[in-house]
């Protein structure tokens, strides 16, 4: 990238200045031709006001002028005659109206030499007669040609000079994109951020808060996991210094069984979430009947629930949305998983489809209304000990919320603390 700016810089400079040089060169060609055409004005005023013979026109024009004298009916009458001074050209239209106007008309005549033009003027000589003066001026062609070395001598002042400075701006561009690439850059939104190009500016927030969310993700993981590891280990080296004994070796094992399923849950949930965010893209999707899928899902949950005295009811009728069947029944389980869990002894829980939406309703503890946005965020929890003690991983709604999105579903909840939890999910 860099070397890329640096040659197109350079290359601009070289465009821009050489574009300069010859539009220089134009402007001073016709500044010059428009300087010559005006002195051959005034000779021909000084010969007008001092003679009306044309034998003694030369007397009063310099040696490196021409004359002649051309009659109103176009033809010459003295001086110079051939092709370049040519009545018919030099009394054309144009010049035939600006004499009219304002008395003198005047230009440049192409020749066909490499070197020189000719600048003419006419003024009125006589009634009859105009007198025109010539005088060779320079081409352009000539004027490019005889400055060609001192032409030559600039350009190539002009690549050092765009080479240098294409090199100097480039590192000036790039000064804040190598900033924020080097390794130990660190983004910080509260710091002085004006050397970084604002327009980076939005880029770097969202890469610093996914940086962050990961940071806290792994940190949360890294305590999730110390737990239940250092209850297995302690158990386990009690029962290794034969510390345990009896009915306590059974306790101690029982521990370590739940703690060890604890942690297959968790990494179970870890590794589905981060399938969840590869599929983020190729997901297969096909008709799923929410009916049908919240079927299975109470089916599988339904040794639980009566384990937890709770009943479990499914409303409504078939309702088909286009989506991966295996994760909408991840999805169902999982609310139903919570709404058992977090249920009163003697509660329900009833699953409604209807409309294209999931609702999962309990009658349960609820939830205060400050924790509704917040419980969707991975490891929250709000009844901590409730949460691990009934084997809650605090991933399962940051599953749901990534399903429902993957399938651009919407999540409503409606709960109060107390009176139970309703989650409804529309595709
Ligand atoms: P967990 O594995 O802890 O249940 P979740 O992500 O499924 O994690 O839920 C996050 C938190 O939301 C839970 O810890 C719990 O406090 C609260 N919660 C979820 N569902 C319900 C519900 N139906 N009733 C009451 N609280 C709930």
């Amino acid at each position: 990238m860099e070397g890329k700016v640096t040659t197109y810089l350079f290359y601009t400079g070289i465009l821009f200045s050489l574009i300069t040089m010859i539009l220089c060169m134009i402007v001073f060609q016709n500044n010059s031709d428009e300087q010559m055409v005006k002195t051959l004005k005034l000779y021909c005023d000084t010969a007008v006001a001092n003679t009306e013979n044309e034998e003694e026109i030369s007397k009063y024009l310099p040696s490196f002028t021409d004359f002649s004298v051309i009659q109103k009916d176009k033809t010459v009458k003295a001086g110079q005659k051939n092709e370049y001074t040519d009545g018919e050209k030099l009394l054309n239209d144009k010049n035939l109206k600006s004499l009219n106007e304002k008395k003198s008309a005047g230009g440049i005549i192409k020749t066909d030499s490499f070197k020189t033009d000719l600048a003419y003027a006419i003024v009125p000589f006589s009634d009859n007669d105009y007198l025109c003066v010539y005088a060779e001026t320079k081409t352009f062609a000539n004027t490019a040609n005889q400055t060609f070395p001192f032409l030559f001598v600039i350009f190539f002042a002009v690549v050092i000079v765009s080479g240098a400075s294409a090199i100097i701006l480039t590192d000036l561009f790039m000064k804040p994109v190598k900033k924020i690439t080097s390794d130990d850059f660190v983004f910080n939104m509260t710091e002085d951020n004006s050397e970084i190009y604002e327009e980076l500016i939005p880029i770097l927030n969202v890469k610093s808060k996914a940086e962050k969310m990961k940071r806290q993700f792994t940190a949360n993981v890294s305590h999730e996991l110390k737990t239940p590891l250092t209850s297995i280990s302690g158990y386990a080296q009690l029962i290794e210094s034969g510390i345990a004994a009896g009915d306590d070796i059974v306790k101690f094992a029982s521990v370590i069984n739940k703690e060890s399923q604890r942690m297959l849950y968790l990494v179970g949930d870890i590794l589905k979430l981060s399938e969840l965010e590869e599929e983020n893209t190729n997901i297969i999707k096909e008709d799923a009947d929410l009916f049908e899928i919240s079927k299975s899902a109470i089916d599988s949950l339904e040794v639980v629930a009566k384990k937890n005295g709770i009943s479990m009811t499914l409303l409504g009728d078939s309702t088909v949305i286009r989506g991966n069947k295996n994760l909408i029944y991840e999805l169902i389980y999982n609310l139903c998983d919570n709404a058992i869990r977090y249920n009163k002894p003697g509660g329900s829980v009833t699953v409604e489809t209807k409309n294209r939406a999931v609702i999962v309703s309990d009658t349960g503890i609820g939830i205060d209304k400050k924790y509704h946005n917040r419980i969707f965020e991975r490891f929250y929890r709000v009844d901590k000990s409730r949460s691990k003690q009934t084997g809650g991983t605090g991933l399962g709604l940051s599953i749901v919320k990534h399903i429902a999105e993957l399938h651009g579903g919407k999540i409503t909840i409606t709960s109060e603390l107390g009176s139970g939890t309703q989650i409804k999910v529309s595709f």
